[in-house]
């Protein structure tokens, strides 16, 4: 054990192995004070090891920086990565919701690069605001006379309510208690601003007059949720927001909206159910609607806010306003979003709505494509569903061709795809792996059939 045949003792230095021809490679590619870790700590292993296994020889040179070069590139390995979704949800929110378009990629990037006019005015060469860079659009898409882009959906709740009724009532309908998930729940935002949920009717039923009694002098808001994500269906009945509108004009009291999702265009074109639109909602009188910028907007991240002029200027102004703004990234997304709305070409080039505007003919084509380069797989096309999500459109579905992939052990498979690089997300329906082209990119495709081809290739699993 020990003196000179002593292995520990024949490791190599530190220094030696930044001297060779890998560690020198190592510390150009992470940096010296990073190299040295990874050398480090491929030394620490063999030490280990050499103490575990009496039999064990020192390993070479190579292998430990092969270790170090290991560690390092998992130590710098992003966890946010891209993913192909073949789940067919098209605003999946644990897949990072809306694909932005092209413009508005490129958009971010072109501010991203280096100086912009987040906060500059040009003309005046002075001091400019930051909320002029989606305003003006969403002014004219919606029908609203301001509007506010802020830094999520949640947050534009959150604002609207502690800016217009902190320290008093907000009547709501326990039909509208809706918890959106990831922590999102009506009542626990209004704890947070403030304001004294008041919860009036039923589950199932809330009629006009159960808000009439409700409201007293305490009472600053009529507050409608849009329940977004769960549909109460049978003997149900919801004052229309026109009629809380009404409602809301003759005891002087503001409407607000949460629309949750907030489309612009009408998802019952694609046979669906119809999805409040925010046009509705402004056109019906709402003092302020709020939604996402990245749920059926199809745009980056955001909350948006719109209304009647006074109303924008006091959320505006107020102190939450600024610790929940957007940054320029979003801002230049969204105004690139918004513009394909203006152009009037959103259903071919904003994707979310290019997916669900996806005919199945096309859906069918490309999945009976994938099908034919998969010859070694038991590979079919079937009929199938894909959803909205994001919290939208419960129940609601549209018909698509799905690529089915039998396996005796699907699960293995669907695990295996997914430590895939890029990982592929699919779908595991009766003992097979269902692939729905509706949300896989077309620049995704190769990659996408390159992975499913190392399936037939790599059968050692024998899944
Ligand atoms: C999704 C949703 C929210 C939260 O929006 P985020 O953009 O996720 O912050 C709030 N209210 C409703 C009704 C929603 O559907």
């Amino acid at each position: 054990m020990a003196g000179e045949q002593n292995p520990l003792r024949q490791l190599p230095s530190v220094g030696r192995l930044l001297s060779g021809k890998g560690g020198a490679a190592l510390a150009t590619a992470y940096g010296r004070a990073l190299a040295v870790e990874g050398l480090r700590n491929a030394l620490e292993a063999a030490r280990k090891n050499l103490r575990d296994d009496g039999d064990a020889g020192p390993p070479s040179d190579e292998t430990l920086t092969e270790q170090a070069a290991d560690y390092l590139r998992d130590l710098l390995a992003p966890t946010l990565r891209p993913v192909i979704n073949a789940t067919g949800v098209v605003v999946h929110t644990n897949l990072g919701r809306a694909p932005l378009s092209d413009a508005a990629r490129e958009a971010i990037e072109a501010v991203a690069w280096g100086y912009s006019t987040l906060e500059y005015d040009l003309e005046a060469g002075a001091r400019g605001s930051r909320t002029v860079h989606a305003e003006r659009t969403l002014v004219r898409l919606t029908g609203a006379e301001a509007a506010l882009a802020v830094n999520n959906n949640a947050g534009a709740v959150l604002l609207m309510l502690t800016a217009l009724a902190k320290d008093r009532g907000v009547v709501i309908s326990r039909g509208q208690l809706v918890e959106i998930g990831g922590g999102f729940r009506v009542p626990d935002v209004m704890a947070q601003s403030g304001a004294r949920l008041v919860e009036v009717g039923t589950t199932n039923r809330t009629h006009l007059r159960d808000y009439e009694v409700a409201i007293d002098e305490e009472t600053a808001l009529i507050l409608r949720a849009h329940a977004s994500n769960y549909r109460i269906i049978g003997f149900t009945s919801q004052p229309t927001l026109d009629e809380l509108v009404k409602l809301g004009k003759k005891r002087g009291l503001r409407v607000a909206d949460d629309l949750g999702s907030g489309a612009l265009l009408d998802t019952a074109a694609f046979g669906m159910a119809h999805e409040p639109t925010v046009q509705e909602s402004v056109s019906a009188g709402a003092d302020v609607v709020a939604f996402s910028g990245d749920k059926l907007l199809g745009g980056p991240q955001a909350g948006i806010l719109v209304g009647r002029r006074e109303v924008i200027d006091t959320l505006k102004r107020h102190p939450l306003a600024r610790a929940i703004r957007p940054d320029k990234l979003a801002l230049a997304g969204l105004a690139a979003t918004l513009n394909h709305y203006l152009r009037g070409e959103a259903l071919a080039e904003v994707p979310v709505w290019r997916m669900i505007a996806a005919p199945v003919d096309e859906l069918r084509g490309r999945a009976e494509r994938w099908a034919s380069e998969l010859k070694g797989l038991k590979a079919e096309v079937v009929d199938g569903v894909s959803t909205v999500g994001g919290g939208s459109l419960p129940g609601e579905t549209l018909p698509t061709a799905l690529l089915a992939l039998k396996f005796s052990s699907p699960d293995k498979v669907a695990a295996s795809l997914r430590a895939g690089d890029p990982p592929v997300i699919a779908r595991i329906e009766e003992g097979r792996l269902l692939f729905d082209p509706r949300t896989v990119l077309a620049r995704e495709e190769e990659a996408l059939l390159a992975a499913l081809k190392s399936k037939i290739q790599n059968p050692k699993s024998k899944n």
